[in-house]
């Protein structure tokens, strides 16, 4: 069934986030259901397709991974300006990650459509220690709270809240557009 790649709208997620906080492994967790624990910086591949089903009806997401584009590049602002959505990841056990998520999203605002769902991901939840470098659960939720977008935590690893993330930010988008 070729349809949904001819008529069907695909929205267009982008993942964004520092080097290393896991887009790459996010995405193939969610499309493939796998997880490498040394990936390398890319897939080698823009984006990923993945259905899923948003209050019992088909959505079609085109997922894009800035691998290896972070931040200033202009290509990357590019993906931003035709987004949808945007899964905004940071790792929970790098306070530097989540830090500067600020620039993420100053960023994102300046390039995307107005009021852009943004979905503020903590990932690598599974490899959470408490201590130094380390961003309580409740940092993220005041951070996105301030920015009015939705948050959760995840693992690319062992998969949790992954599907859920990207359900929540699809049933935003749909509602959006
Ligand atoms: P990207 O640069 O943001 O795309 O990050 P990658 O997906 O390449 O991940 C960077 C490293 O973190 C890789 O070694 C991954 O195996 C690892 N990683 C990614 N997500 C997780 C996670 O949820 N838990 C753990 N323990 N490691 C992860």
């Amino acid at each position: 069934d070729l349809g949904y790649m001819t008529s069907e709208k695909a929205y267009r997620i982008v993942l964004a986030g520092d080097a290393a906080v896991g887009k790459s492994s996010f995405l193939l967790r969610l499309c493939k259901n796998e997880f490498k624990l040394n990936s390398s910086a890319t897939l080698g591949v823009d984006f990923q397709m993945k259905t899923l089903i948003v209050d019992g009806e088909p959505v079609l997401l085109q997922l894009w991974d800035t691998a290896g584009q972070e931040r200033f590049r202009s290509i990357a602002k590019s993906y931003f300006r035709r987004a949808d959505g945007v899964l905004l990841l940071y790792d929970v056990n790098c306070e530097k990650s989540f830090l500067n998520v600020r620039e993420w999203v100053d960023m994102i605002e300046d390039v995307s459509r107005d009021d852009i769902p943004i979905m503020l991901v903590g990932n690598k939840c599974d490899l959470r220690r408490d201590g130094d470098g380390c961003v309580p659960t409740n940092y993220g939720q005041k951070l996105a709270m301030t920015y009015n977008t939705l948050f959760c935590e995840t693992s690319a690893k062992d998969g949790s809240n992954i599907l859920e993330a990207v359900l929540h930010l699809a049933r935003l988008v749909k509602k959006q557009a």
